[in-house]
């Protein structure tokens, strides 16, 4: 046996609660700032497809349509993307959502999207929230709240309802100003 272990075990006996404190002291930092990181990496990546959903949605503000963009991410890679494109395809259903839903399931062969994320400008509304449980989709990643017809609290809240057997992680307020400025924009330009 080399020297090493008793002269830690000296030092040990010697400096022992405060040599112990500083370790888990030590261990907790280096948890916290990796969890930091990871956060911070995690909420960049986030911005990173946000800002994707935000140039579907300006190209539908482009086409007087009701500015919501939004794509689909699997695997960290962008599957389908969309805007709203209700008043060109005569359809009450041609929300950024669905429309991005229909092609990502097409692309993968599956209706089910299991371990896809969408990231959409503006809160979803029920029907494009209950497209998204019914698609058992991972996680949903939004900008603005919807205050006149969002369904992931601002109305009603779907994804809370615990009856549902699936469940879609929730965030919002990713890019918050932007997506909510390109719709109060849009809004303004139409009263004038
Ligand atoms: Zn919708």
């Amino acid at each position: 046996m080399s020297s090493a272990p008793v002269a830690q075990l000296d030092r040990a006996n010697g400096y022992e609660p405060l040599g112990c404190a500083f370790e888990s002291h030590r261990a907790q930092v280096i948890f916290y700032s990796d969890w930091l990181n990871g956060r911070m990496v995690n909420k960049l990546n986030q911005e990173k497809y946000l800002r994707e959903a935000l140039k579907e949605a300006e190209k539908a503000y482009k086409k007087n349509e009701v500015p919501v963009g939004a794509v689909i991410v699997q695997d960290k890679k962008i599957i389908a993307r969309a805007y709203n494109q209700t008043i060109k395809l005569n359809d009450p259903t041609a929300h950024a959502e669905i429309l991005a839903l229909r092609k990502a399931a097409r692309k993968v062969g599956n209706y089910r999207l299991n371990d896809c994320q969408m990231y959409v400008t503006v809160e979803p509304c029920p029907m494009c929230a209950g497209a998204l449980i019914w698609a058992r989709a991972k996680e949903l990643i939004y900008g603005a709240s919807d205050p006149k017809s969002g369904a992931c609290g601002s109305v009603i809240n779907l994804f809370s309802e615990k009856k549902f057997n699936h469940h879609v992680k929730v965030t919002f307020g990713i890019l918050e100003e932007d997506c909510r400025n390109l719709i109060q924009k849009f809004f303004r330009r139409r009263r004038y």
